[in-house]
């Protein structure tokens, strides 16, 4: 039997975090290397609705229900993932566009119920402004981002995981033009490959070795009251405000699920949100705006993910994104098979790194 494959993953976001868990399931000798703690940097500040909602082209619409399902999977698989299927209530478009995605999405098999002021109220019954027309989404969920990317690591350590918190990756390791391992602060590790699932840390890091990854990493801020009382069931995508309850019972809020523009005043911008929240919600007289969290999109310039090998150089993976809680099972899932089998996902196809040489 030949030895197991070295791969090092570096970042320990949702992630890397999917990727090496799927990489040690399947048999891998893992290695992650992360500047922060198990969580990550974007992961931690996160809405964390997973969705294939309006806004996408079809493939892009498959990826995002494979993913969704592989949740399920991955829920199933690894003790401790805070998962819930809460379903999303959706009024974020004016009615005639609303109407569009519902009769587009629901042609490409996504459960989109259209419900009134009524049908609104049975589903949310603490809204203070109604829409007249929404769609509701019961498929849609919420993974609690920090806790399901630990889960994920704790569960990989188990398999033989090496977590490296701490520790920052400086440069990749060239040798013969394949990348061979990494440098750290604490010195060279070798590998057979290299995974850059860094974030918004993945541009500095591949330019080491030459590669340049077209990544922009724009703000989004969410507020987060204390705990209180149950008053949300499920996501609300609601005109010009999107909130959940989390699994600890904040209520948190952006002004879009990507997070608001903090603004000049970051701290001012949040306590407008977090008013136009309250604003919103019934009996939340004694709702308190706990913080704000600022956290950095890692996207790629056309908003698509990248996700497979660099071009010319072997021994390196990229996994890079936007959406990465929707996305993570499904890309740990293909990226381990790639890494390990060759084998390349056709749902993958539009994602590869050569698109933004063309
Ligand atoms: C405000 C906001 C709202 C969002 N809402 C949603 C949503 O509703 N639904 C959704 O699907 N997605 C959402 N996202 C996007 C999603 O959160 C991100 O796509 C995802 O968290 C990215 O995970 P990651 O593991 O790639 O990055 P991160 O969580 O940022 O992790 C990066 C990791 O790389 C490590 N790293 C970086 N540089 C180095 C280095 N040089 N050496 C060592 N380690 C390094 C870091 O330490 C960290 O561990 C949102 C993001 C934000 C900011």
């Amino acid at each position: 039997m030949s030895a197991a494959k070295q791969v090092i993953v570096v970042g320990a976001g949702i992630i890397g975090a999917s990727v090496a868990w799927h990489l040690a399931k399947a048999g891998a000798n893992v290695t992650v290397v992360a500047d922060s703690g198990a969580g990550g940097f974007a992961t931690p500040n996160s809405f964390s609705w997973i969705n294939a909602s309006w806004g996408n082209p079809e493939p892009y619409f498959r990826l995002r229900t494979r993913s969704m399902a592989e949740w399920t999977r991955l829920a199933h698989d690894v003790p401790g993932i805070p998962l819930e299927w809460c379903g999303g209530l959706c009024w974020d478009l004016p009615p005639a566009e609303l109407e569009a995605y519902a009769v587009e999405h629901s042609a490409w098999g996504y459960g989109i119920e259209r419900v009134d002021r009524m049908g609104a109220a049975r589903i949310e019954p603490n809204l203070t402004k109604l829409p007249d027309f929404a769609l509701h989404v019961a498929e849609e969920g919420v993974a609690e981002p920090v806790a399901a990317t630990q889960a994920l690591l704790v569960d990989a350590v188990q398999r033989g995981l090496r977590m490296m918190g701490g520790t920052a990756v400086t440069a990749l390791v060239q040798t013969n033009g394949r990348i061979t391992g990494v440098d750290m602060s604490g010195g060279r590790i070798a590998a057979d490959e290299v995974v850059i699932a860094a974030g918004a840390g993945s541009p500095a890091i591949a330019a080491t070795a030459g590669l340049k990854l077209p990544i922009e990493t724009p703000p989004g801020l969410i507020v987060h009251s204390r705990p209180y009382e149950k008053l949300l069931n499920g996501l609300v995508i609601g005109d010009r405000l999107h909130m959940r309850q989390t699994a600890e019972g904040r209520i948190i809020a952006g002004s879009d699920f990507g997070g608001a523009d903090p603004g000049m005043d970051a701290a001012a911008t949040g306590r407008e949100l977090f008013a136009a929240m309250k604003s919103m919600l019934r009996d939340a007289d004694r709702l308190e705006l706990d913080f704000h969290s600022v956290g950095y999109r890692p996207t790629p310039i056309d908003g698509f993910p990248i996700i497979g090998r660099a071009e010319g150089l072997s021994g390196l993976y990229v996994a890079v994104m936007h959406s990465g809680i929707t996305l993570a099972p499904a890309v740990g899932l293909f990226a381990a098979r790639e890494i390990l089998d060759d084998a390349r996902d056709p749902l993958l196809e539009p994602y590869g790194l050569t698109r933004f040489a063309q």
